[in-house]
């Protein structure tokens, strides 16, 4: 069996009494798209600069391609870190930025250039060898980081918030790139996040970090429509659980369950008119109903969020897609009665808490 890119054993961090890491085990394949994804101070950098080598373990084993790493220093692990920063010199131009790498491992110049260009074109930026980082876009300087990083052909590349810095708009487009060049040059990514939509977008797999444990590791189907626990439910996607009594009405049975928000169709109270809803009504036995008043209404643009306080206590959110209504119509629903419906098999139980 081929070794794995990564393989993470018992892998323990504390700083003086801070434990930011207690107790994780990951294998990542060779060619993964891999997201570690969790909030703030859920330990998801500190395992990525463990496995770069700036950090060492308190306890555990880290493996590279089947290799114990734990001890050895950066260098001579074949990874390579970009950061958030960037982290380019800003008096070398784009090419000499690139190269920098090759350069301090002794690689001739004429093979320097050929590989930074080659580098440079895997990232989509063939022309722009001469310019210097100021005279570049965010997008671009992001880019240029990522050239450094491939250039030097390593197994793995620790990829640590990149796209954090760049506005909305680019970051989106970032995404889908950073994916594509990921699949056309096949090394394994590692990539840290603390946007859910961003780890839903690209990855292969996603570990979920909570407090210095992973909660799951799954593809993102898997982690968004079947949430392992309810901290995963509510981190990935809107929180919509139905829990205690609410759950005993609604399902039928004790536990947590979760509902995601766009399954939940919203309809008048009264069967006859079902016009906040943009389909025909629908009340076969495979499907849920539950009655409540709406609490607030978000106009999205291309969708409306609806929070609903049920009958039977607690509180659902759905999201319609505005395919008629405009934001006068959804903001008079305020207030108003509404039946929510759904699927049976878009309700999933979620474990409870180890
Ligand atoms: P963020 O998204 O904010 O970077 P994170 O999930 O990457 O968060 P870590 O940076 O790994 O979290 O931090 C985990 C915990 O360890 C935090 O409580 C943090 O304060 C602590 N920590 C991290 N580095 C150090 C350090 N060098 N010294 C002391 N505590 C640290």
């Amino acid at each position: 069996m081929e070794a794995k890119a990564i393989r993470l054993q018992g892998l323990r961090k504390s700083f003086g009494d801070t434990t930011a890491v207690s107790g994780v085990d990951l294998e990542i394949a060779d060619g993964e798209f891999f997201s570690m994804l969790g909030p703030s101070g859920s330990g998801k950098t500190t395992v990525l600069r463990m496995i770069a080598g700036f950090e060492s373990p308190t306890a555990g084993r880290i493996e590279l391609a089947g290799q114990d790493v734990t001890g050895l220093a950066p260098f001579e692990r074949d990874v390579h870190t970009v950061f958030q920063d960037y982290a380019l010199f800003p008096h070398m131009t784009v090419e000499e930025n690139v190269a920098y790498g090759l350069k301090v491992r002794k690689v001739k110049k004429a093979e320097r250039l050929v590989r930074a260009r080659k580098a440079l074109a895997d990232v989509r930026l063939e022309g722009f060898g001469r310019r210097r980082p100021g005279q570049l876009s965010g997008g671009q300087r992001q880019r240029v980081a990522l050239a450094r990083a491939l250039v030097g052909r390593p197994r793995v590349l620790l990829l640590d918030e990149p796209l954090g810095a760049l506005d909305l708009k680019l970051r989106e487009q970032m995404q889908v790139e950073l994916k594509a060049i990921q699949r056309e040059v096949g090394i394994t990514f590692v990539f840290v996040t603390h946007d859910q939509e961003e780890a839903l977008t690209m990855s292969d797999r996603i570990a979920v970090f909570h407090q210095g444990r992973i909660e799951q590791v799954g593809t993102p189907a898997e982690i968004y429509e079947r949430p392992a626990t309810p901290f995963v439910a509510g981190f990935v996607g809107t929180s919509n659980l139905l829990d205690g009594q609410s759950a005993q009405q609604v399902v039928g049975a004790p536990g947590t369950y979760s509902i995601r928000p766009e399954k939940i169709r919203v309809l008048k109270e009264s069967a006859e008119s079902a016009e906040c809803a943009d389909s025909a009504e629908v009340t076969e036995p495979e499907h849920s109903t539950v009655t409540g008043t709406v609490a607030e209404v978000v106009y999205l643009g291309d969708a409306t969020r609806f929070l609903v306080d049920l009958d039977v206590g607690g509180r659902l959110t759905a999201l319609q897609q505005n395919l008629e209504t405009s934001s006068e119509d959804v903001a008079a629903l305020r207030g108003t009665r509404v039946r929510l419906q759904w699927h049976r098999r878009h309700t999933f139980q979620v474990p409870d808490p180890r």
